[in-house]
């Protein structure tokens, strides 16, 4: 039997190769299984808007995201979008998250994501100066911005609260936000800056971090697909792929959306569902500030990354259905070009979509498996799957040496949501 230190992890996306970079530095026996390469453009995160955001503290799962979401449910072009079908797993999904809109029950996930987003941003910061800013890291803040009155003053409003919780969060008139970002179309009402915001190309990143990995001593082994998982009692005993099977010590199940299925062949269920979100990446225009944004009437965020800009966004759970929407990728566009007119008919370089893996309280599920010795999940990290992926690889590698880890796990335990 493999040794618990040898440890399989299966997918390559920001959390998969984190996992993989700070085991490999424990000094653990690291393989890292992915079916397509590092960062995958069928993954979900391969051209997702590359920010760090230590200031989320708001989950997905909000008082009034329901009610919005409803509102916006028969508009396919809006940035929030159920294709209504008769899947159980969606219907329980949605109960779930019905329960975690409560006030109450949101509230306390909100210091809980800021320990996770600043733990994971001082290591993002330590994993840039380690080796130069080889993965493109810049630490540039970030600017919300409001069109309406109204649209301040709920911003106004969150930064306050998200104050309390020790976020950077300072108030600019328009006439600033105008200075910070040039361009910006008439009748902008302020915004918000977080200065503690940082941003990288995610390609470029998980690209790196998996040779820093390797460096290390990592076996990463791309198109190799995991097909089977085989369990004897308490302990997944062998891992199946496509280019054989492999004895299993400890297993990280690290697959974003495809961790449920993967999951229920050991019997474990996680309330992990797609949500379909699209970037559209364009030249970036000439003085456009390093200075990512997020246009919130738009519902657009907006990264400058290199002579690139991208511009993400929207919200839609359809299920695995990948299909490129028209008048989705047209809704970020008119989301942008609202604030910058300038961007209106950039010619796209790449439209891209890709899968969020949500959980219905809009926290990550980490730890062991209540049902297996050797099993730790890392998946259903929802909009954050990038921002948070430091700190997830070193609490797994904290889990996997058996030390106490650095931030309490309880509330993103496996079976918080009552069904494993
Ligand atoms: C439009 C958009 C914008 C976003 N912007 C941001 C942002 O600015 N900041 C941020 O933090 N997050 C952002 N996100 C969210 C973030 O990209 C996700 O949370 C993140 O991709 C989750 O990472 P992951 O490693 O868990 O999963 P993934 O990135 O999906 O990676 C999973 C990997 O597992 C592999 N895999 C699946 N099944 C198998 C198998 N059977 N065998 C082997 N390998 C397998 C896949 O090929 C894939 O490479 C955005 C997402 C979208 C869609």
């Amino acid at each position: 039997m493999a040794a618990d230190d040898d440890v399989l992890i299966i997918g390559g996306g920001p959390v998969g190769v984190c996992v993989a970079y700070y085991l490999a530095e424990a000094g653990c026996h690291v393989t890292l299984l992915e079916r397509d390469e590092l960062c995958s453009r069928y993954g979900g995160a391969y051209a997702n808007a590359g920010l760090i955001v230590p200031s989320e503290v708001y989950p997905l799962a909000a008082p009034g995201a329901l009610g919005q979401g409803l509102k916006w449910l028969l508009d396919s072009g809006s940035p929030f979008f159920i294709q209504p079908r008769l899947d159980p797993a969606l219907w329980r999904w949605l109960l779930l998250f019905r329960r975690a809109c409560a006030e109450e029950r949101m509230r306390p996930l909100m210091p809980v994501l800021r320990a996770l987003g600043r733990r994971s941003a001082d290591l993002f910061a330590e994993l840039a100066v380690a080796r130069g800013k080889s993965f493109g890291y810049e630490q540039k803040g970030w600017l919300n911005l409001y069109a309406t009155e109204n649209g301040l003053a709920a911003g106004v409003a969150e930064a306050a609260e998200a104050r309390a919780l020790g976020v950077a969060a300072e108030v600019v008139d328009a006439q600033r936000a105008r200075e910070m970002m040039p361009g910006l179309a008439g009748g902008v009402a302020g915004g918000v800056f977080h200065a503690e915001n940082a941003h990288v190309d995610p390609q470029v990143f998980v690209s790196e971090l998996g040779r820093r990995a390797a460096r290390k001593g990592a076996d990463i082994r791309l198109a190799t697909e995991v097909i089977g998982l085989r369990t004897v009692g308490r302990r997944i005993v062998r891992v199946m792929t496509t280019r054989g099977d492999l004895e299993a010590g400890t297993v990280v199940l690290a697959a974003g959306c495809w961790s449920p299925a993967l999951a229920r062949l050991t019997g474990l269920n996680l309330p992990i569902q797609p949500a379909k979100g699209y970037s559209v990446t364009v030249a970036r225009p000439e003085g456009f500030p390093e200075l990512p944004a997020y246009l919130a009437e738009g519902h657009v965020c907006i990264t400058p990354l290199g002579d690139r800009l991208r511009m993400a966004g929207t919200l839609e759970l359809a299920g695995m259905d990948m299909r490129v929407r028209a008048n989705r990728v047209a809704g970020i566009r008119r989301g942008a070009a609202r604030f910058l007119p300038g961007l209106a008919d950039r010619e796209a370089l790449e439209i891209w979509r890709g899968p969020r893996p949500v959980t219905p309280d809009g926290l990550p599920i980490v730890g062991r498996s209540p049902r297996h010795e050797n099993l730790i999940v890392a998946a259903g990290h929802c909009m954050l799957g990038l921002s948070l992926g430091p700190v997830t690889g070193k609490l797994v590698a904290q889990l996997v040496a058996g030390q106490t880890p650095d931030l309490d796990l309880e509330p993103v335990r496996i079976d918080r949501f009552g069904l494993s």
